[in-house]
């Protein structure tokens, strides 16, 4: 996954996208988060203090147009919110019912690089757990 700028300029120009300084910005933040799946609303406000002009509606914007070009993956694990992650290489979530993070789970999963079903194209697969993460167990088993 290539994080410096000019190599993400050229990835947001690589999927028909005009590398627009938002574009750039918004690309970046979500590479240094990689592993956080961060919501746009968390976005915009980690990115207030150095762009003060950047809004929340240009923050979707923004995102929506990398879902679309395939740059960025949606996810919809907590039925409330959108969380965004930079990478489409197919890996399934945990959501912690305690403490609410969202865990890359590392399993091999034969669904997960389906190209179709049943006649039917399989543009993307997403697997979701929800139980409690190792930290959260460590905790109440300490109590
Ligand atoms: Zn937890
Ligand atoms: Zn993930």
């Amino acid at each position: 996954m290539i994080t410096n700028n000019s190599g993400l300029k050229e990835v947001i120009a690589s999927r028909g996208l005009k590398p627009t300084a938002q574009r750039i910005i918004i690309l970046d933040h979500l590479a240094r988060n990689m592993k956080k799946h961060l919501t746009a609303e968390q976005i915009h406000g980690a990115m207030r203090k150095k762009t003060p002009m950047l809004s929340l509606t240009t923050v979707y914007n923004t995102l929506n147009s990398f879902v679309d070009a395939g740059l960025v993956t949606a996810l919809t694990i907590t039925g409330t919110e959108v969380r965004y992650e930079y990478t489409t290489v197919s890996h399934h979530h945990l959501l912690c019912k305690h403490c609410g993070r969202i865990i890359d789970i590392e399993i091999q999963c034969p669904n997960a690089e389906r190209k179709s079903i049943n006649g039917y194209r399989v543009d993307e697969v997403h697997g979701y757990f929800k139980g409690v993460c190792r930290d959260c167990m460590n905790k109440e088993h300490n109590q």
